[in-house]
This record gives structure tokens, sequence and C-alpha cells, in this order.
């Protein structure tokens, strides 16, 4: 099984699409959403109509509670929490809200294989996995094999051998049946890793890779859009240094 696996679109519609082509172009049996497909960007409703079209397994970022659940408005800073107002009006009324309603906090897509926004311990705190601590934290929490997860916007993961974790930052990575792993595609919309290139993985269970793709798309285009929107001026800026 080829499984297309993508996190935080981010409202970037031109993001969304040049990794769907590019996807299409290598090949995918499922797509697999992380979380976080609204928030920050401009195109909202599209995105969700994009997404929900092709999706086979997703979960709830914390943007996407954010738009139907006021208490989560408390976890966002000022930016973030205007983006998540200005999409509130854009999606009044939408028949899409229910969608977003629909998704879990996790997953098991199959036997092993778990998915999640930030973390299967605690997946309602939004915590961010960034260090190895908190990478066992996750190893030692639940049984799976490998998670995948979303809302650092940083490709790459971690590794679990005997009682160590290690750091993953390759692109290519071979799953190896005796160790376990925690994985993240990067962000589809928003990278922060100071690459202003789309980001998405394609993990092929048959031969055990989980492959990190990089694609260029028009973040001039979603800069504008977001310029007109009136939404944070900083929003448009970041997508250019990919921070
Ligand atoms: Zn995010």
């Amino acid at each position: 099984m080829k499984y297309l696996v993508i996190a935080d679109i981010h409202a970037n519609i031109e993001a969304f699409e040049a990794v769907l082509d590019k996807a299409s172009s290598i090949g995918y049996d499922r797509l697999v959403f992380l979380g976080d497909v609204v928030g920050y960007g401009a195109n909202p409703e599209e995105c969700i109509m994009m997404l929900k079209s092709r999706m086979s397994y997703g979960v709830a970022g914390n943007h996407d509670r954010a738009i139907i659940d006021d208490s989560e408005l408390s976890f966002f800073n000022e930016i973030a929490r205007e983006a998540i107002i200005w999409t509130r009006n854009k999606l009044k009324n939408s028949p899409h809200l229910n969608f977003l309603k629909s998704l879990p906090y996790t997953q098991e897509i199959e036997p092993g294989i778990t998915i999640t926004h930030s973390s299967i311990s605690a997946p309602e705190y939004w915590d961010y996995i960034l260090s190895p601590y908190e990478a066992q934290i996750e190893f030692e929490s639940a049984e799976f094999a490998v998670m995948l997860f979303g809302h650092t916007h940083v490709p790459g993961g971690f590794e679990y051998i005997g009682q160590e974790v290690i750091p993953i930052d390759d692109y290519t990575i071979h799953l190896d049946s005796s160790r376990r792993y925690i994985l993240n595609p990067g962000s589809v919309g928003q990278p922060r890793d100071g690459d202003n290139r789309a980001s998405f993985a394609i993990l092929d269970t048959d031969k055990k890779v989980f492959q990190i793709y990089r694609v260029h798309y028009s973040f001039e285009e979603q800069q504008r859009k977001i310029k007109e929107a009136g939404l944070p001026l900083q929003l448009a800026t970041r997508l250019e240094i990919g921070r």
C-alpha cells in the first residue's frame, strides 16, 4: 500500500495543488491527512473541498478544532487567533463545518500504524514533538510500530532502537521491523524548516520506505491573497522564508 501522507495544509491552495500534482505523478493508493487543513491561509473552503473528496483517513488539527470549538482559542497566539477568526467568518454556515467536526484526534489506519496531529500521549493538548525527550514519551505511551504526526511543520522524525530515541532528518527513511518510528511529512502550506517548498511524504508499506518530497509552488500567489484578505502580513512573509 502506498499512502500519500500530508499535514498542515493551512488553507494554502497553491501549495496543496502542487503537492497533489506531484504525488499523482509518483502514484499512491490512499491519502492520509494529519490535521490543519485551515488556518493562516486565504483558501479554507477550497482546501477542505479538495481534501474531502480525496481523503481516506484523517485527524483533526488544532486549527481545525478551533474553527468549531471556542475553548480551543486560548491555545493560540494573537496572529494565529486573528486568522482563526477570519476563517470562522469565511466558513460561517458552510456545509464543510461538519467535515471538520467529523475528524477524530487519532486513528489507526492499519495494524501498527497510528495517525495524530500533535501527539498520541495527549492529543487534545497539542504538544509539539521536537526533541528525543518528547518522542520518548510517545514511544512509551502506546504500542504503535509507526506513528505519523504533523503540527511542527518540520519533516523528519525519530526512531526507537531498544530504549534509545534517535532523531532522523533523512528524506528517505527505510523502516526496519525491529525498530519503531515517529514520522512527520512536513507541512504542505506553511513549511518552517527554512525551505519554502511544500512538503509531503509517501509511505510505502510494501517496500517499507517513508519518502519525504519537496515541491515548488507559487507562494507569491498565496501571499497576494493573504494580503488582499486582510490577514496578518507576517502570514504572507513567512511563506517566502519558510519559517
Ligand atoms: Zn499547523
